[in-house]
């Protein structure tokens, strides 16, 4: 590994720690396991799920973010989480974003989230971008919210379009 790749590298992981959005559940509602990565995620706490051959994986909020990834550096640490970068770090390992510049911007998508939160249905499940999508798809559901309805819209579309541009993630039901 070269000097200047070290250096990538740990912006890359400044970046996420400051970041933690991709683990949170407010950019995915869940993360893909291979079949092996299954009962050792369960054994760590993660809410798991298997039933259906094509979706088996956790859930998200993962327990196991504490402002950073505790598994990290474990032989339980999934592949997609491994594997998945989002664009904007992309852009911070390429150069093309300055570190300093890219906190600034999981700055503004906090702002954004913060302001929306309200205006999400309190669901059993704490998931924010689960809450997102059952607002956006069943707004008949959430009769308590209609008042808010033109705010939502405007706010929710602000956060998504936010979300695909710096992010690089587009679909409501993506998972990492
Ligand atoms: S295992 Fe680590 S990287 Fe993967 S979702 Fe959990 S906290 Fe994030």
């Amino acid at each position: 590994m070269t000097g200047s790749h070290e250096t990538n590298e740990s912006q890359a992981s400044a970046l996420c720690r400051a970041c933690g959005l991709c683990c949170t559940g407010h950019l995915f509602i869940w993360v893909k396991l291979r079949p092996r990565e299954l009962d050792p995620a369960e054994a760590l706490g993660m809410t798991v799920f298997r039933s259906d051959p094509t979706q088996r994986g956790f859930s998200q909020p993962c327990p196991l973010w504490k402002g950073d990834c505790t598994i990290h550096a474990s032989a339980h640490y999934p592949r997609a989480c491994l594997a998945y970068q989002c664009k904007l770090l992309k852009e911070v390992i390429a150069e093309k974003t300055a570190l300093p510049a890219a906190v600034d911007i999981i700055q503004q998508a906090r702002g954004l989230i913060r302001e929306l939160e309200p205006l999400l249905p309190g669901l059993p499940n704490p998931n924010f971008r689960e809450r997102l999508v059952a607002r956006i798809e069943h707004p008949q559901r959430f009769t308590e919210l209609a008042d808010s309805e033109a705010e939502f819209q405007r706010k929710a579309g602000d956060l998504l379009a936010f979300y695909a541009r710096v992010f690089g993630v587009n679909d409501l039901l993506e998972k990492m």
